[in-house]
């Protein structure tokens, strides 16, 4: 045990898959390749939000460098999201070179969709398999309000329907759901899914806004998502997978698409979280509700051999905090930890 109470890692995990010391394994990576977004969403972005200097943020060779070290401990699933990951001049490289990683079998995103329009298909092209998109609500006024800009509802919109048509697949979209801001849409947004074969996921509002509006009383929990849709829309649930943070179900008679709900505040699901994040500044992130954060990039360039480089972040998981499931059950208090553009979700 060193001085911090952080545990050394044992010998015999060393070289092995990605271990934390609660037994679990990471198999999913988020990147964060960007703070930079050209929303400002009320629930994450601060009003003046103050940008990484572009020197601090990571280039797309030292991620790939990451990911592929990463790779190599049993990590098979890429994220890539911001801030807004679109932001980032030529992305579709970035796409192309993690697509060159063998044990890498998906690579996904998640956007504002803003400039899916003119991306999806090079994106596709570089080896894109789906987007998730955030789409607060579907009233084109009230959208704006949210994200904070003016008149970029149908861009959005549009960008999804040309994700499906280029062909990546899933396409899903995220509604982050505040009470008294869109809980009233529930529906609207089952019927969504009902007349498309987009995936359309109900996120539990999480104390990751840059302005603090969080608190407990504008929570939605899934079960309150699920009684809305299912007093009219009977569901059924499908199995779900190891470390998925989204219980999925289908409509009963088996129209359009799919629901979700992302339940991280009323029941979370952190026994078999498999994730392990890295800001766009190359900090490792074990779990997001712990302030908990290792800096890769200071090895990244300081000649840091790959062996060094995954022993750095194979300490670093075994660090992992359990997960706010252990902060709801010791009542603890939940404070913000760090705005979602920080982290990408
Ligand atoms: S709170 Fe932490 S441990 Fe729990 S699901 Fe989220 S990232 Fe994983």
């Amino acid at each position: 045990m060193s001085d911090n109470g952080k545990q050394r890692l044992p010998i015999e995990h060393r070289g092995a898959q990605l271990e934390d010391r609660f037994g679990r394994v990471a198999r999913k990576l988020r990147i964060s390749v960007t703070d930079r977004c050209n929303f400002r969403c009320n629930f994450c972005m601060p009003s003046n939000p103050v940008w990484l200097p572009k020197s601090e943020i990571l280039t797309y060779e030292e991620i790939a460098r990451v990911t592929e070290i990463l790779a190599g401990m049993g990590v098979t699933k890429v994220r890539l999201s911001g801030g807004e990951p679109l932001m980032r001049r030529d992305i579709d490289k970035l796409v192309s070179m993690l697509r060159q990683i063998p044990e890498i079998t998906t690579i996904a995103m998640t956007t504002n969709g803003f400039h899916l329009p003119e991306m999806a298909e090079r994106l596709k092209g570089a080896g894109l398999d789906s987007v998730t998109v955030s789409l607060h609500s579907l009233k084109p006024e009230r959208f704006d309000g949210i994200v904070g800009r003016q008149g970029v509802f149908k861009r959005v919109i549009e960008g999804l329907r040309i994700a499906q048509k280029v062909g990546l697949n899933p396409v899903k979209v995220n509604v982050v759901v505040v009470r008294g801001c869109n809980d009233d849409e529930i529906l609207e947004f089952a019927k969504l899914a009902r007349k498309t074969n987009l995936t359309v996921r109900f996120v539990e509002y999480m104390p990751f806004d840059g302005r603090k509006f969080w608190q407990p009383e504008l929570l939605v929990s899934g079960d309150e998502i699920l009684r809305a849709i299912e007093s009219v829309y009977p569901l059924v649930p499908l199995a779900r997978e190891q470390g998925s943070t989204a219980q999925v179900y289908r409509f009963a008679d088996g129209v359009g698409g799919n629901i979700g709900v992302i339940t991280s505040m009323s029941s979370p699901f952190c026994k078999d979280c498999d994730r392990i994040r890295i800001t766009a500044d190359g900090k490792i992130v074990p779990c997001m509700f712990s302030r908990d954060e290792y800096d890769v990039k200071v090895l990244l360039r300081s000649g840091a051999s790959d062996e060094e480089i995954a022993a750095f972040i194979r300490q670093a998981f075994w660090n992992k905090f359990a997960g706010v499931e252990t902060l709801l059950r010791e009542q603890k208090v939940i404070s913000h930890v760090r705005p979602m553009y920080k982290l990408g979700g």
